[in-house]
């Protein structure tokens, strides 16, 4: 069934969901402030918008609330993702995933509210070590 997702930040994170959710089928909005990242998904998302997502009104404008799910993949401005995570929770968003650079940060965007939150490298590492492990038992 087709779902529809809003990605906030086209890092290397937030563009790597956008292009498997294009690829599954999805419907995805994507949003960044920089005009140059907004202009290379032009033609990947379903939409790309510039905007600043800690500017409640922009957000506000985008209708976050009509999503099945809001990815909020800002990493470096911690403070920022903090506030957009908030901001969403605060707009009725149902499901709130959003990328932590650390372990403090993941606490605090639990706390403000999304329903999940990932560490990209963290959760590689461990996946990575896991399919090693479980190969070495296979081939063994
Ligand atoms: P990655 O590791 O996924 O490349 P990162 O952890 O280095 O990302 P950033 O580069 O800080 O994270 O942010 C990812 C994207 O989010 C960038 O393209 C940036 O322009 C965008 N971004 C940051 N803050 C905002 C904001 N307030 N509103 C919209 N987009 C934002």
């Amino acid at each position: 069934m087709k779902q529809s997702f809003a990605i906030i930040g086209l890092g290397r994170f937030g563009a790597s969901v956008c292009t498997a959710l294009i690829e599954a089928g999805q419907e995805v909005l994507a949003i960044d402030r920089d005009e140059d990242r907004v202009n290379e998904y032009m033609d990947i998302a379903t939409h790309a918008i510039v905007a600043n997502a800690q500017d409640e009104m922009a957000l506000r404008s985008l209708g976050l609330r009509n999503f099945d799910h809001v990815i909020i993949a800002i990493g470096e401005d911690i403070q920022a993702s903090i506030l957009v995570t908030l901001m969403a929770k605060e707009m009725g968003v149902t499901r709130i995933t959003a990328k932590a650079q650390n372990t403090y940060h993941a606490k605090v965007l639990e706390k403000v509210g999304a329903d999940r939150v990932v560490h990209p490298e963290r959760d590689m590492g461990e996946r990575v070590a896991h399919q090693l492990i479980s190969k070495n038992i296979l081939d063994y």
